[in-house]
C-alpha cells in the first residue's frame, strides 16, 4: 500500500488476491507490516494479512504468496519439580524466558542476579548520566532484565527461529504495545521495556520461582566434573544440580574465575569494535526517504550498513549495529576506569538524534598480534581499548568524540556539536585508539557507506567512543545436550557464554535450555 491509500483497501485486495468477495472473511487481521523504502521519494508499506474462509470457500489452488495457517505448536509437556531446583544466573533475556520455558513445563527455579530490581536500577542509570558515578552491580548492563532491560528494545533478529514468535508474544502480554505483533521491525523502547520485564518477573513469581536480587554469582561448585551448585557474594553456598549461567557478555569476573581454576572449559570468541556515529535524524530521514522526508507517515528513518574489505591482506567485516533512530548514546561501563558506549531509544523515537555502533570485526587473531594469548584474549583487548577510550575522554565517563570527516582527516578542526550522549563529550583524536590496521578498515568502510548514503560523512555527523561489547569476547564451550563440555549440569546461555546476540536471540537460547531441562526431567 502506498503512503496515501486508504486502509479499508488492505482488505479487499487480499480478497482479490484470493478470488473471493470480501464478503466470505469470516475474519481477517494483518500480522505483519514492513516499510520499503528501497524507492526513495515513494516508499511504501507490505503487508501479511490472515483471513479466515469457510472451508467451502478456499480457493483449490493458492497463488504462490499465499500460505495456509500453519497449526499452533503442541503445548510443552509437564514435568515434576525437581527436589534440588534449577538456579538461573542472570535475569537477563536468556535466564528470565529459561525460567519462563521451565515454569511452562511444571519446574519453578531460583534467579540470582547481582543487580537491582528495574525500579532501583534505573536511579543508578540515571547517576552515571548526571554525574558520571558508576554502580559496578547496577548499571546500564547490570539488574533486573539485563542489558536487555534499559536497551532500545529492538526485537528484531536475524535468526529465523520458530520461537521467534513467542518472545515476541510473551513482551506484548506483559505490557510492550501490541503493534510489536506486527511490525516488520518491532520496537518497545527504552521507556516501556522495564516494565515488561518487570510483568515478566512478577509472573514468575507468582508462579512460584524465587528471585534473590543484588546477590551475584562469584564461583560455580562442582563434584570432579559435575555441578552442586553456586557460591554467593555473601559467602553462602546454594545447592542445585542444574545451573543456567546466563550472566550476559559483561561477567568479567566470572569468566575471570573460570579461565583461573580451569573447570568450565571458556575459549576467546572473535566480536566487534569500534565507536557509536551520531547524525541528526533529519539528516538521517533526507537522505533515506528522500522527497519522502517529510511526510509524517513515516517513522524516523534507519539504517543497515555493511561493507567485507581486504584491508592489510585481510578481509574485515565492517557494518553498523544496533542503530536507534531517534535516540540517545549511552555509557555502558561495569568496570570503574573503562570507557564503552551503546545507544537506546524510547517507544515514539522522537530524540532529535539518530544514531548506530560502526564497528569492525576483531578476531583471535587480532587479540595476539595486540598481545593477548589465552582464553581471555578478547576480554582483555576489549579492557585494553576501554581502558584507552576512558583516559581518552579525561575520566568521569565523558566520551571521547570527534566529527566524521575530522576523523577521516586524522584532524581535530571542528568540535563535536549537539549530542545526546550524557555525561559529555571530550573532543579528541579517535585516530589514538585502535591498531592502524583496524583504523584503517574502519575508515575505508566510512567512505563507501558515504557513497550508499550520500551525507553520511557530514560535519554534524560525530564518533563517539567507543562501541566495544557487541557479543561475548569468550565462549563457555557446551555441547549438543547444552551443557559445558566440562562440567556437567552447567548450562552456559545466551549472549554472554557466546551462543546468541540481542535480546530476542538470548531469549530463545534460554528457551532452548529450558526445553533440554525439561526433556531430562521428563
Ligand atoms: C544500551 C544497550 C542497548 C541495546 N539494545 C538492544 C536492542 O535494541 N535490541 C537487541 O536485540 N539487543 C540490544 N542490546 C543487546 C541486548 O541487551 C543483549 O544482547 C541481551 O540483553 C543479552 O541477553 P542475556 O540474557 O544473554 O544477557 P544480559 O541481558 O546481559 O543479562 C545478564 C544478567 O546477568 C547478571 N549477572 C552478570 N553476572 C552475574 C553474576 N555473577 N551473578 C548474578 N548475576 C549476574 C547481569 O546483572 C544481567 O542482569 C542492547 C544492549 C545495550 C547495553
Amino acid at each position: 500500500m502506498w503512503l496515501d491509500e486508504p486502509h479499508d483497501v488492505l482488505f479487499q485486495r487480499a480478497a482479490e488476491k484470493l478470488g473471493v468477495p470480501l464478503s466470505d472473511f469470516a475474519s481477517a487481521r494483518v500480522v505483519r507490516s514492513v516499510l520499503d523504502a528501497r524507492n526513495k521519494g515513494s516508499p511504501r508499506y507490505i503487508y501479511t494479512v490472515e483471513v479466515e474462509l469457510p472451508p467451502a470457500r478456499v480457493p483449490i489452488a493458492l497463488p504462490a504468496d499465499v500460505s495456509e495457517v500453519p497449526p499452533a505448536p503442541p503445548p510443552p509437556p509437564r514435568v515434576g519439580q525437581p527436589d534440588r531446583w534449577p538456579i538461573v544466573v542472570g535475569t537477563g533475556p536468556a535466564g528470565l524466558f529459561c525460567a519462563l520455558g521451565l515454569l511452562e513445563c511444571g519446574v519453578r527455579s531460583i534467579l540470582i542476579e547481582r543487580g537491582r530490581d528495574v525500579g532501583n536500577r534505573r536511579k543508578d542509570v540515571t547517576k552515571l548520566m548526571r554525574d558520571g558515578s558508576l554502580d559496578p552491580e547496577s548499571n546500564m548492563n547490570f539488574g533486573e532484565g539485563g542489558a536487555g532491560a534499559y536497551t532500545d528494545g529492538k526485537l528484531s533478529t536475524r535468526i529465523n527461529h520458530p520461537l521467534v514468535r513467542k518472545v515476541i508474544e510473551t513482551f506484548a502480554r506483559c505490557g510492550a504495545p501490541d503493534q510489536i505483533l506486527i511490525d516488520g521491525k518491532p520496537h518497545i523502547g527504552s521507556d516501556l521495556l522495564p516494565g515488561a520485564v518487570e510483568q515478566l518477573r512478577k509472573e514468575l513469581a507468582d508462579g512460584g520461582c524465587r528471585v534473590h536480587f543484588e546477590t551475584r554469582v562469584d564461583d560455580i561448585l562442582s563434584d570432579g566434573a559435575r555441578t552442586v551448585g553456586v557460591r554467593l557474594s555473601d559467602g553462602a553456598v546454594l545447592e542445585g544440580n542444574r545451573v543456567v549461567l546466563a550472566p550476559g557478555n559483561s561477567a568479567r569476573e566470572l569468566f575471570e574465575r573460570f579461565a583461573a581454576d580451569g573447570r568450565v572449559s571458556l575459549e576467546p570468541k572473535p566480536f566487534a569494535i569500534g565507536f557509536r556515529a551520531e547524525h541528526p535524524q533529519e539528516l538521517v530521514n533526507r537522505i533515506q526517504y528522500g522527497s519522502a522526508s517529510n511526510n509524517p507517515k513515516l517513522p524516523p528513518a534507519d539504517y543497515k550498513l555493511a561493507e567485507n574489505l581486504q584491508v592489510g591482506g585481510e578481509l574485515r567485516g565492517i557494518y553498523s549495529f544496533c542503530m536507534c533512530p531517534g535516540g540517545v548514546v549511552v555509557p555502558t561501563p561495569t568496570e570503574e576506569g573503562f570507557q564503552c558506549t551503546n545507544g537506546m531509544s524510547n517507544s515514539r523515537r522522537n530524540a532529535k538524534f539518530a544514531n548506530a555502533g560502526i564497528v569492525v570485526s576483531v578476531s583471535v587473531q587480532d587479540f595476539e598480534k595486540a598481545g593477548f594469548h589465552g582464553a581471555l584474549a578478547g576480554l582483555e583487548f576489549q579492557r585494553y581499548w576501554e581502558k584507552k577510550a576512558y583516559q581518552l575522554g579525561e575520566g568521569r565517563y565523558y566520551a571521547p568524540a570527534q566529527t566524521i570527516p575530522d576523523y577521516l582527516a586524522g584532524k581535530l578542526r571542528k568540535k563535536p556539536g549537539a549530542t545526546t550522549y550524557r555525561p559529555g563529550l571530550v573532543h579528541a583524536d579517535l585516530n589514538r585508539l585502535y591498531p592502524p590496521h583496524l583504523t584503517e578498515a574502519l575508515k575505508a568502510a566510512l567512505r563507501r557507506f558515504d557513497r550508499k548514503m550520500r551525507g553520511f560523512i557530514s560535519e554534524d555527523a560525530i564518533l563517539i567512543g567507543i562501541e566495544s561489547r557487541t557479543s561475548s569476547p569468550v565462549r563457555v564451550t557446551r555441547g549438543d545436550n547444552l551443557q559445558s563440555v566440562s562440567m556437567a549440569g552447567l548450562y552456559p546461555a545466551g549472549e554472554g557464554c557466546g551462543y546468541a546476540g540481542g535480546i530476542v536471540s538470548s531469549a530463545i537460547d534460554g528457551l532452548r535450555i529450558a526445553a533440554q531441562i525439561a526433556s531430562e526431567l521428563a
